[in-house]
């Protein structure tokens, strides 16, 4: 157990130096799995600090542009290779600020290495298109040109995975950065930038600024030397941030929440289908965008269904995910604690069945984290706030529907539209399923949550502006493109 004299305060790194705000004010950031374990102290800056921020993206930009892309796709490996360097204790920082297991935050250590070395690639591709002239003695083509400074807002819930998906690409592309993570995971937010610092980035090209999201979130979104502003978290902060840009003419990508379902057909494989729910929808004690959170299911394969499910969760093991053995580690705050277990007492008030759980986890190993058991619910009826709003917790609406037609009905009657999967060994019912589900991500035979990361990702609806991140979509978001004519 670490004492308070070992707790190390962080800084914010700015112009390539590691300073702390003018504010003089720090936060704590706490383990989840023992309330009274303290990670690290970060900063809680206010508005002086973010503007000396942007003011050294806005002038490092400037010579950062002009080096060529291959040349600053080599800086990404770099990164990449110090990052990989520290890989255990960037994920031990992270299961010890949000909960998940130490093996899920390894392996989304590793990806964040495997999109910095993606991105460093794209450095090399092709950015334009040569386009017939009508005037035969001209050449026209398209560039792509960076927006600038580019504001990055991310959520707690992938901490190295999310801001090295967004700072990578705009990297690459030509931009300086502004980042500001969610002060629940700033310290391991601080070793990730760590890792840029060490790469040798040049001053001011990545810049990170913690603290509120009302103050520096909110400051980002309102800065108007901020040209690009990528947000992933929730659907009220994406709106506010969406609408400021709006109003300031700035571009801005929006990830925002999620209500993925998954539909479990007649003909499906009913184990395959188990353990994908159960993995969809319960890794991460539930907190991933992509989280599968209703199982619709056909009703004459829905008790077969139910047992198998039932039983599975059953095993599942809770507690601090540093421990080897342990499946699912806790909620990542006590405020999100206590909105699954709200969230919990809707379902019950407005006549869902329990299935399993539903309970906060006590007892002497529990009592020191913010954990809940994995609950599952069933006699859902699509209509209760358990089946319409995002809870962002280990918990899982069972809804018995008579036809594949009803299940996609269902599916489809909810605000947002990220991730939706179907079990099916039909094929009829796999193409009406890809043709008419209202969802960014279609997933056949495959969890709702996970996309490789050289695939485009991103929602429908409510979840999203619907620009895309990852992959070679990301280009769209972090380039303007100019069309050039050139007559000699
Ligand atoms: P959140 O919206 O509370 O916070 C996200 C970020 O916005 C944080 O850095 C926060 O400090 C900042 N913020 C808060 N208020 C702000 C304001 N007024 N202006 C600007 N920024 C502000 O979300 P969270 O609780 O950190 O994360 C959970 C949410 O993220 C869930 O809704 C989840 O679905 C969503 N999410 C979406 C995706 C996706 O790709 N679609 C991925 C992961 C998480």
């Amino acid at each position: 157990m670490t004492t308070l004299a070992d707790v190390k305060t962080y800084l914010n790194y700015i112009n390539g130096s590691w300073v702390p705000s003018t504010t003089e004010q720090v936060c704590a950031s706490i383990n989840p799995a023992y309330k009274n374990e303290i990670v690290g102290y970060v900063q809680t800056s206010d508005k002086e600090d973010l503007d000396k921020a942007v003011a050294v993206a806005k002038q490092a930009q400037v010579s950062w542009r002009k080096l060529s892309a291959p040349a600053r796709g080599e800086f990404l490996f770099k990164i990449a290779n110090a990052i990989e360097a520290r890989i255990d204790e960037i994920a031990e920082t992270m299961t010890k600020e949000m909960g998940k297991t130490f093996p899920e935050a390894k392996g989304e250590t590793a990806r964040g290495v495997a999109i910095l070395r993606y991105y460093a690639g794209e450095g090399m591709r092709k950015v334009g298109d040569v386009i017939p002239s009508t005037d035969s003695e001209a050449l026209m083509f398209t560039s792509r040109v960076p927006l600038g400074v580019v504001g990055v807002i991310t959520p707690w819930n992938f901490p190295v995975a999310i801001p090295i998906w967004k700072m990578a690409p705009a990297l690459v592309y030509g931009n300086s950065v502004v980042f500001k993570p969610a002060q629940e995971t700033a310290v391991t937010a601080a070793k990730i930038i760590e890792c840029f610092d060490e790469a040798g980035l040049p001053n001011g090209v990545v810049n990170m600024v913690t603290g509120k999201g009302t103050v520096i979130g909110q400051g980002i979104s309102d800065h108007p030397d901020i040209n690009g502003i990528t947000f992933t978290g929730s659907d009220s902060v994406g709106k506010r941030v969406g609408q400021a840009a709006l109003a300031r003419g700035a571009k801005y990508q929006l990830e925002m929440g999620g209500k993925n379902p998954v539909i479990v057909t007649v003909d499906a494989d009913l184990d395959l289908a188990v353990e994908a729910t159960i993995s969809g929808g319960l890794r991460s004690t539930g907190q991933k965008c992509t989280a599968t959170s209703r199982v619709i299911v056909q009703k004459e394969i829905y008790n077969e269904f139910k047992e198998k499910l039932v039983a599975k969760v059953s095993e599942i093991t809770v507690g601090d995910g540093l421990h080897e053995g342990i499946w699912m580690g806790p909620c990542a705050s006590e405020s999100q604690q206590n909105t699954v277990l709200s969230y919990i007492e809707k379902g019950i008030n407005e006549g869902a069945t329990v299935l399993y759980g539903a309970k906060k986890l006590e007892g002497p190993e529990f009592e020191d984290g913010f954990y809940v058991e994995p609950t599952l619910f069933e006699d859902v009826t699509p209509n209760m706030t358990i089946a319409q709003e995002e809870i962002f917790g280990p918990v899982l609406a069972l809804i018995k529907v008579d036809s594949i037609e009803e299940a996609l009905q269902v599916a489809n009657d909810v605000q947002f539209g990220l991730s939706a999967s179907i079990f099916t060994t039909n094929i009829g019912n796999m193409l009406s399923f890809i043709n008419d589900i209202e969802a960014g991500l279609v997933r056949i035979n495959a969890e709702s949550a996970g996309v490789e990361l050289q695939a485009p990702f991103g929602g429908m609806k409510q979840s999203s502006s619907h620009s895309r991140e990852q992959g070679q979509a990301a280009i769209e978001f972090f380039t303007s493109i100019k069309t050039v004519f050139v007559k000699g």
